[in-house]
């Protein structure tokens, strides 16, 4: 039966990246590889402009009904002066928070081809591959009570509440494990166990979900150390498993071993495994509208989308091979251009994609 995909192209560079996504998506179809039906929505600044919300309910039904949401980014100078209500971003919290989407999986892998694009030295990146697996939905960012307050002596007050519930970290832990199991059967759980009571418990149940698990080598990490070991030997991780705001730093930081943001995907899942996915970078500004954005992180975010939440894996890895055969051609987008090799705009990318796809 044909799977439902909601395509939200969202600010900036958005809908040029998404195009390009789209091309290899009716590659695919064309030939028969998938069988999937699309249709667009707006989100984010592009929806605000149209109908004053962020994340029009229109927009929230119809990703609810899809299989796999597709997103390009969303945000931009001219929506910063509204309310925190109105900007852009509500949209993808909106939908993150109305479709469930509690494990968020980012990838940090290394092309070979792009080895130098990092600010490692290259034999401590090359070959990198990791993948975070970051609890979405919970956490310090969502806790309450939360608030800055004013003391009676004068003096503000701010505060966070960081809490988890035991089930919200069984959940995410069998996410780690699950992919793990694909992988290297390796997942470092990270937490600071020695100060939170909270990530004690995490750590506690990340050892009890993992008796179901007995093939998984599951070993524990401080927050700290895992920063530093993420800079100093990164290739020790296979599968990393994280609170909400732990993964948000690490990720970012794994995101710059590899050296462009350009190139990275993400994919948010909820329980039934319907999914989001989408670039991790935003809508660059700076670049929107000159046909340079690189697209290829948004085309991996569609090979994730695939493996995922469509069924169609092999597919997923015709992708990830036709990306890495443009970039044995030389071709480089701006951000990942070096000596030697032939710089090319994002349609030209796009099209190097799908070429590479049907040989
Ligand atoms: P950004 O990721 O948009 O850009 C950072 C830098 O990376 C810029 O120099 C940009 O030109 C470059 N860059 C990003 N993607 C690129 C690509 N595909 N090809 C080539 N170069 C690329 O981050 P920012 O500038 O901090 O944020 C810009 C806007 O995006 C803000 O409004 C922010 O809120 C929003 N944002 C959205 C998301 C999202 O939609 N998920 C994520 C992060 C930021």
């Amino acid at each position: 039966m044909s799977k439902k995909i909601l395509v939200l192209a969202g600010d900036g560079i958005g809908p040029e990246i998404v195009a390009e996504a789209i091309k290899v998506l009716d590659a695919l179809q064309a030939e028969g590889a998938i069988d999937v039906t699309m249709e667009e929505a707006l989100v984010g600044g592009a929806a605000y402009d149209d109908c004053g919300d962020p994340l029009p309910a229109a927009t929230l039904e119809a990703a609810k009904a899809s299989d796999a949401v597709l997103l390009g980014a969303v945000g931009g100078p001219k929506w910063e002066p509204l309310h925190f209500s109105k900007r852009p971003e509500r949209g993808l919290l909106g939908l993150r928070a109305g479709l469930g989407l509690f494990a968020n999986l980012r990838p940090a892998f290394l092309y070979p081809q792009l080895a130098d694009a990092s600010t490692l030295k290259s034999e401590v990146v090359s070959g990198l591959d990791i993948m975070i697996v970051r609890e979405l939905t919970g956490g310090i960012y969502f806790g309450e009570p939360r608030g800055v307050e004013t003391l009676e002596s004068g003096e503000r007050y701010g505060y966070n509440t960081l809490c988890y519930k035991e089930s919200e970290v069984e959940r995410i832990c069998r996410v780690a494990y699950d992919i793990a199991m694909k992988r290297g059967k390796r997942v470092c759980s990270v937490d600071k166990a020695n100060v939170l009571e909270v990530t004690e418990m995490w750590r506690e149940v990340a050892i009890e979900t993992a008796a179901d698990y007995p093939e998984i080598e599951l070993s524990h990490m401080y927050v700290d150390n895992a920063s530093m070991q993420l800079v100093r030997a990164p290739k020790q991780f296979d599968v990393m498993v994280t609170t909400n705001m732990f993964g948000d730093i690490l990720s970012d930081c794994a995101a710059m071993l590899t050296g462009s943001i350009g190139m990275l995907p993400s994919a948010s899942l909820n329980a039934e495994g319907q999914g989001m996915y989408e670039p991790i970078h935003g809508s660059a500004p700076d670049i929107a509208g000159r046909g340079i954005a690189n697209p290829l992180a948004t085309i991996l975010s569609v090979a994730m989308m695939l493996r995922y939440s469509l069924d169609a894996g092999e597919a997923a890895d015709r992708i990830e091979a036709a990306v890495s055969k443009v970039l044995d051609q030389g071709l480089r987008t701006g951000d990942i251009m070096s000596e030697g090799m032939r710089q090319v705009g994002t349609a030209e990318m796009g099209d190097a994609v799908v070429a590479a796809l049907r040989a």
